[in-house]
């Protein structure tokens, strides 16, 4: 377990101690690895002996005929690769170490560089707890407000710092707000420009959330809108959404409602193990058919609401009442207990839910495929007309701009 947070109060519910559905497992011990380690060079770094394995290191030669160092790309012709290769001489100095192969062709390396790629477990979780992707933190709605973190539109457009800090944060607990954004339909814009691209979808690349008649989607009526995740009908959903609040109601209403659906997978997991079976192995046909802006559209994408990786960790929920289409893809005896197990998901979160009201100049930013949202009933006045902007992000563009600034930002700290 990286994250193990305790809730304390006698409520059944919070008294549910494992917050943390990530874990890094990944040794396996699969039948095809050798158990025994040969072939592997071992260098003494900083006092502690690392061992690499001759074949990673002859792959990963730094030198210019083996590894572009404008394309940071590995160029070694690979039909002439030796798997076998095997050192002929290893010299080490004060901060590197140079190899001489079997076939005379020399590798030098830096010893700061085989340290950070070194294969003990504990440096392996630290990378990929850290560069790879930051360690997510789950919760409950009671806890919303300590992990809920607000940043100024301005200083994220100016400076890197409290860039970086809004993207790891975001990227933690899958959701944050960005205030005081300039009232106009392109502020979110250069809040994307600052990462990357928008994901565009047949809603265009951005779209408004407003109540209008005859409407292609149930997000643009004000009556109650269920918890669900954006766009489950795309194989390529959109990871992030943000939603610009442009006019709150002045109305009783217009709260949002946001779940930790990790949070809420674990919990399942451990106290309704048949249900959370169901729900991870069954496929839904989600879908969306119909016209936006004379396109028309008939998206089709089959998954579970639940979605694991090898590891067992969370990868992507999907959940949407209105966008579940009405094929099954499964037999009909796994129907009603499917059904069952959907409707315990979706009592739960909402139980787990935080709800809260954005106001004008809020950016609400949350992962959509980590997240539930919702929205409770409002009603407009003639000069109250509620009106989000939303963009969608992808999780690649997030991670990417993360990697960046963490790199650029530890070089200034001298890191
Ligand atoms: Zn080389």
């Amino acid at each position: 377990m990286i994250v193990l947070r305790r809730l304390q109060s006698a409520n059944i519910l919070r008294q549910f101690k494992t917050l943390c559905v990530l874990r890094f497992d990944k040794f396996n011990t699969n039948s095809i690895l050798r158990t025994d380690i040969k072939d592997v060079m071992k260098i003494e770094i900083q006092g502690k002996v690392l061992q690499f394995p001759y074949v990673w290191l002859r792959d990963n030669c730094q030198c210019e005929q083996c590894f572009h160092p404008s394309a940071k790309s590995r160029i070694i012709d690979w039909s002439k690769f030796d798997l076998n290769v095997k050192p002929k001489n290893v010299n080490k100095s004060v901060h590197s170490v140079q190899v001489t192969w079997d076939d005379g062709h020399i590798s030098e390396f830096k010893l700061s560089w085989l340290k950070f790629r070194n294969f003990t477990k504990e440096s392996q979780e630290n990378y990929t707890n850290t560069l790879y992707k930051p360690a997510k933190v789950t919760w409950h709605g009671y806890d919303f407000n300590k992990v809920f973190s607000k940043h100024d539109y301005s200083k994220i457009i100016n400076s890197d710092n409290a860039l970086y800090d809004w993207l790891l944060k975001f990227s933690i607990y899958g959701v944050a707000l960005i205030q005081n954004t300039p009232d106009s339909e392109t502020a979110v814009d250069s809040i994307v420009k600052r990462i990357g691209f928008t994901k565009k979808t047949h809603y265009g690349e951005k779209f408004i959330v407003q109540h209008v008649a005859n409407t292609s989607n149930v997000a643009y009526l004000s009556n109650n809108l269920q918890m669900h995740t954006d766009l489950p009908y795309y194989e390529y959903c959109p990871g992030v959404n943000l939603l610009h609040c442009l006019v709150q109601t002045v109305s009783k209403g217009g709260e949002n409602l946001l779940s930790d659906c990790h949070y809420t997978v674990a919990y399942m997991k451990e106290k309704h193990p048949k249900e959370y079976k169901l729900l991870t192995e069954t496929e839904v046909e989600w879908s969306d058919v119909g016209c936006e802006n004379g396109n028309e559209f008939y998206k089709l994408y089959r998954s579970p609401v639940i979605c694991l990786d090898k590891h067992g960790q969370v990868i992507r929920i999907n959940f949407s009442i209105p966008q579940r289409g009405a094929h099954f893809p499964g037999p009909i005896e796994s129907v009603k207990p499917w059904y069952e197990a959907h409707s315990l998901f979706y009592e739960l979160n909402e139980k787990f839910s935080a709800k809260f009201k954005t106001k004008a100049g809020d950016i609400l930013v949350f992962d959509n495929i980590r997240l539930l949202h919702g929205r409770n009933m409002y009603e407009d006045k003639c000069n109250n007309v509620r009106k989000l902007i939303g963009a969608y992000l992808d999780w690649d563009e997030i991670y990417s701009r993360l990697r960046c600034l963490k790199v650029k930002l530890d070089a200034e700290d001298g890191i």
